[in-house]
This record gives structure tokens, C-alpha cells and sequence, in this order.
């Protein structure tokens, strides 16, 4: 991974494709990269959706070795949704390739000047670029099979919908999972409609005659690897419950707490959620002669294996197992309990290429709006089919709740810099809140997973109705995050991680045999704060400040049951969030 592709899609005479040595960018990868690379050539100022904003996409240092878990794919671009800096990741095969063919990361610059669409395809000859319009306003899966067609099926996609195409700031971008169906997305921010502003509407990874990457230190690597695999395995989260229920584990778990946000956030528990737990999702699973969720990683080298099959009530495909983030937004967050019209809504922002977290939560705006009633599962379906179809009530759901709560005048829109919270009420688990308020991303539990020291006690524990502590656990979680995010490693690996010290001196020992570093923990830490630093320095120079850096006032006035409790973190507190 020596190289960057650079493609002009706007060069006279169609796209132009350049590769370069990494230069400055050597020693970053996945979300380091993406952010460098954002930070210094984008400038903050400029469209989104214009010419001068560029989309980034780099696997993770450890990516296309033989490093268990190494398979996350970063994007990273100026947000359509936000307007400010934006790496969004995804698991699938397309990381493992990329790096074993060489790429540290693929530059989309400029806009083409004519309404073309694109295809890239890369492989060990070299890349190519050819027209596609005959993929206009296709579906990922209708795509994905077209190319599958074309080039065989030991290919892996990076593709957008028909959201993509028509540049909505919900729209993702899709990756093909190990059965070439484009199920793991790149969801927040709005990057699917940058890849769309691009005119790129799917890129081709063949690895065919490539080989593993070789580590600096192989007998090192190996003796790390061992020890990485078996920390990851003995840990209760990642050896356990994440394997034999997938993310919707959490249902139960957080509602339980009394901070699963139902009915867009306004209580903290949804009375039927046992019938969307990942307990039943699973126990369907087997009854349908699915894979089961014991069974399934979304890449090569997973050990976790979170994933699973949902088939519908004729036992036939439908979606892959259903997230816990995407159960909770299109299930309580809208007050349904349908679970097959879940799996149905996840296949369809999986087809059209959208974000299920701002989808569901959009859905649940509008029907705060009086758009549909909570509860009504046909009614959600057909809302996320208008914006497959591209009508005027679909484009503005497709621009996420912070757009639909200002159409359909409703106060209780739960964004930060307009991206929608996810499955975790901010005022049940305040550590979340923190994060959701501070991280340069809007509202994003990934980027500092309070979530497990707050209600789990992974990784310490703080109690999560209190303010105290919750600035430093957020602090912490962020710098870990932005430094693990780079490596290309799944995050499902931080409980291990953040419980076990032989478990991270394990990930360090790996880093170091294969890069011929002598990292030590505390380098790793200051990546993560270097990383942060350039995110934050974009959003300055893109008109951020620290009232963006805030939760909505509701979320201080409005008790949430059953613990009656609102959001006490001050503002002031907040801001010392990156004061390290
Ligand atoms: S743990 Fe889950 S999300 Fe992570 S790589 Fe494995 S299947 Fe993908």
C-alpha cells in the first residue's frame, strides 16, 4: 500500500487517472488518511457536491494482511449533510483488496462536465474507466449483479443507489460483503452523494494474482496475531455476544436501561421491543433456515463474526441480519415491531444506498410532523420507497431529520451539525451524549462508544445519569477511536481492547511487526490526537464553533422517562472535551 489513485473526473477529455507515491502521507491510513487528505487539499469553504470537494477512500494500515479483523474501509470527504469534515467506515471485502493491490487510498477530484455516469475498475493490470450510463437510477443490488456479470464473482463493489445519484445528504455508499451483496455501508454524512456529485457510480476491485501483504517482521507478526485472535475470543462481548445474537444484542440491553429512544426520543422504552431483541431476530433466523448469526463475518479474517441472513417468511433472501442501530431507527425509534417490515425497510436504504440511522430517524420526525402515525410499518416502507423514486416528499426525507423537521415544522429534531443521533438517548447515557455533541463527525456513537463503560462496564464505569466523568470518558474514547478507525480495524475489537492490557499491547505488537515501527501505546494515543486535531481545524475553517459542539435544547428541558432524567452536562464542560 505505497500508492495513491488519483482520478480527475473532471479533466478535459474525461476522467484522468494518476497514481502517486504516498509522499507526505506516508505512515496514515484509513481514517488518518482520509482526514489528512480532506484537511489539507479540500477547501473548507467549498460546495460539498461542487468540484473542488474531493471523496478519499483508504483501507486501514493492517488492511490486506493476514491481521484478524483488519478489513474496515474508510471514506472520508467534506459532508454534504454536516459541512464539515466527515470519515465514514464500512466492513466488506472492498478493504482487503484495495490493500493487497497496492492502493493506500483512491482520490475522486473535479466533476465531470456532462451528466456521465462511471464505472472504475481496478485490478493487477492497472485501473480503467468506462461510461456506465446504462446503471442510471439502478439499485446497488441490481448493480452489483451487473457487474458480477461482467467480471466474475471474485470481485468485491463500492457502489451508490439511486440516493447517491441524486445527491441526498442520507445517501451511502455500499460495499459487497463476502457473498458479493452490497450490505455494509459507508452510511453517515452524506459521502454517497459526493460519490454521486463524482459521477463514479460503482468501482471494481479484482485482487485476482495479488498477493497477502507481507509483514516487516513475519515471525513477530504472527506471534501477535496469535495472541490479538485470542484476546478478541476471550472476551464475553466479542467471543460471546456478539457472535451468537449480532449488534441487536443491545436491544434488550439498552432498553433495559431505560435510554432506547422510542417514538423519536420521547421515551426511553418501548414497551414491545422483546419482539425486535436480537434474541428473537436470531431465533427466527434459525426457524428460517438462514445462516445463522453464529455463523457470518462481513470479511475476510473476521473472527467476531456479528453478521448473519435474514430470509423472509418464504425462506428466501432478504437482507443481511439486521443491525442493532438500524432494528432500533426503523423499529422503536418509529414505534414499530414488525420485525419482517424492518428487514424489509433495511433492504430497501441498503438498495437505494441510505443511511439507516438517519432514515429512521428522519421516518420519525415526520411522523412527530404528522406525516404517518408511530407505529405504522406500511406507511414507513412507502415513505423510504418516495425517496427511491425521487419525488419531492422523497428528496426531502432523503435529506435527513434536520431538513424534514424544518419542512414539517417540528421542534424535537434530535441532530448535532445536523446529522442524526443514533440508538442511544443522550440523557439515559449521558457519556454518549458528550460524544455526540463534541465529535467532529454530528451525532455519531462510533467515534467515542460510551456506551460500554456508561451501561456495560466495558472499559471502566461511569454511571451514566450523572455528568461526572463523562467529559474524560468521551475524551479518552474519541483519541482511542480515531486512532483504531486508522488501522482498518473493525471497532467491535475495543472491548477486548479497553478490558484486556495484553489484548492492546497484542493490536500495538501487530502494528509494529508489520510496519517495522516501535510504537508504544502512548504514540498510538497521540495519532488519535493528531487526527482529531486536523478534523476539528477543518470544521474551524468551515465556520464551526463551540455552539456547535451542543446537543438540542430539548434534550435539557424535556425528562425522559422512565428515569425522568435530562441532559446535565454544561456547555462549559463541553468545551473541554479536546483540551488535553
Ligand atoms: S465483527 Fe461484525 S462488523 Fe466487525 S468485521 Fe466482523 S462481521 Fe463485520
Amino acid at each position: 500500500m505505497d500508492k495513491i489513485l488519483r482520478i480527475n473526473m473532471g479533466a478535459d477529455g474525461g476522467p484522468a487517472i494518476k497514481t502517486e507515491p504516498l509522499g507526505d502521507y506516508a505512515g496514515f491510513g484509513g481514517r488518518g488518511l482520509t482526514s489528512a487528505i480532506v484537511s489539507k487539499e479540500v477547501p473548507p469553504l467549498c460546495h460539498p457536491l461542487g468540484e473542488d470537494n474531493k471523496l478519499v477512500i483508504a483501507p486501514g494500515l493492517l488492511s490486506g494482511s493476514t491481521a484478524a479483523m483488519s478489513g474496515r474501509l474508510s471514506v472520508g470527504c467534506k459532508s454534504p449533510l454536516t459541512g464539515g469534515i466527515k470519515e465514514a467506515n464500512a466492513g466488506g471485502q472492498p478493504s482487503q483488496m484495495l490493500g493487497r493491490l497496492g492502493y493506500a487510498a483512491i482520490v475522486l477530484e473535479g466533476k465531470p462536465k456532462e451528466n456521465t455516469l462511471y464505472k472504475i475498475v481496478i485490478n493487477k493490470d492497472g485501473v480503467d474507466i468506462q461510461e456506465a450510463n446504462d446503471l442510471c437510477m439502478l439499485g446497488n443490488y441490481d448493480t452489483v449483479d451487473k457487474m458480477k456479470a461482467a467480471y466474475g464473482d471474485k470481485i468485491s463493489c463500492i457502489s451508490i443507489g439511486q440516493a447517491g445519484e441524486m445527491k441526498l445528504s442520507a445517501a451511502s455508499i455500499a460495499c459487497t460483503d463476502m457473498e458479493l451483496r452490497p450490505t455494509r455501508h459507508a452510511g453517515r454524512g452524506g459521502v454517497g452523494a459526493v460519490m454521486g456529485a463524482k459521477g463514479v457510480k460503482v468501482i471494481v476491485i479484482d485482487e485476482a494474482g495479488m498477493k497477502m501483504r507481507e509483514p516487516k517482521d513475519p515471525d513477530k507478526f504472527k506471534a501477535a496475531n496469535k495472541e490479538w485472535v485470542a484476546g478478541i475470543r476471550k472476551h464475553p462481548v466479542s467471543g460471546e455476544g456478539l457472535p451468537a445474537y449480532g449488534t441487536n444484542v443491545l436491544t434488550n440491553v439498552i432498553n433495559e436501561a431505560g435510554a432506547y429512544p422510542t417514538k423519536n426520543f420521547m421515551w426511553g422504552r418501548f414497551d414491545t421491543c422483546e419482539k425486535i431483541s436480537g434474541e428473537t431476530q436470531a431465533a427466527l433466523e434459525e426457524e428460517r433456515g438462514g445462516k445463522g448469526a453464529a455463523t457470518h463475518g462481513c470479511h475476510r479474517g473476521c473472527i467476531i463474526r456479528c453478521s448473519g441472513t435474514f430470509m423472509n417468511k418464504d425462506g428466501q433472501y432478504l437482507t443481511k441480519q439486521v443491525e442493532y442501530e438500524t432494528m432500533w431507527a426503523h423499529g422503536g425509534n418509529c414505534g414499530i415491531d414488525d420485525i419482517d417490515a424492518i428487514a424489509m425497510m433495511d433492504r430497501l436504504d441498503d438498495d437505494f444506498g441510505l443511511d439507516t440511522i438517519e432514515m429512521g430517524a428522519t421516518i420519525a420526525v415526520a411522523m412527530d410532523g404528522g406525516i404517518a402515525e408511530f407505529g405504522d410499518a406500511e406507511a414507513a416502507i412507502n415513505l423510504i420507497k418516495e425517496v427511491g423514486k425521487g419525488t419531492p416528499l422523497g428528496r426531502i426525507l432523503g435529506s435527513g431529520a434536520a431538513v424534514t423537521g424544518q419542512v414539517f415544522g417540528v421542534e424535537r429534531v434530535p441532530v448535532v451539525k445536523k446529522q442524526a443521533m443514533p440508538a442511544y438517548d443522550p440523557r439515559g447515557i449521558m457519556g454518549i451524549g458528550v460524544t455526540y455533541a463534541t465529535t467532529p463527525m454530528g451525532a455519531d456513537h462510533t467515534s467515542g462508544y460510551a456506551v460500554g463503560a456508561n451501561i456495560m462496564g466495558v472499559g471502566g464505569s461511569v454511571d451514566p445519569m450523572t455528568p461526572e466523568g463523562q467529559v474524560e470518558l468521551s475524551r479518552n474514547l474519541q483519541i482511542t477511536t480515531a486512532a483504531v478507525d486508522s488501522t482498518g480495524m473493525c471497532l467491535f475489537i475495543a472491548f477486548a481492547v479497553m478490558d484486556q492490557p495484553d489484548t492492546f499491547q497484542a493490536l500495538v505488537d501487530l502494528i509494529n511487526a508489520f510496519t517495522g515501527q516501535s510504537l508504544t501505546a502512548e504514540d498510538l494515543t497521540e495519532q488519535g490526537k493528531s487526527i482529531l486535531k486536523m478534523e476539528r481545524d477543518f470544521n474551524t475553517r468551515a465556520g464551526f464553533t463551540e455552539k456547535d459542539d451542543r446537543l438540542p435544547e430539548y434534550f435539557k428541558k424535556e425528562a425522559l422517562p422512565p428515569h425522568n432524567v435530562t441532559f446535565q452536562v454544561k456547555d462549559e464542560d463541553l468545551d473541554q472535551v479536546f483540551n488535553w
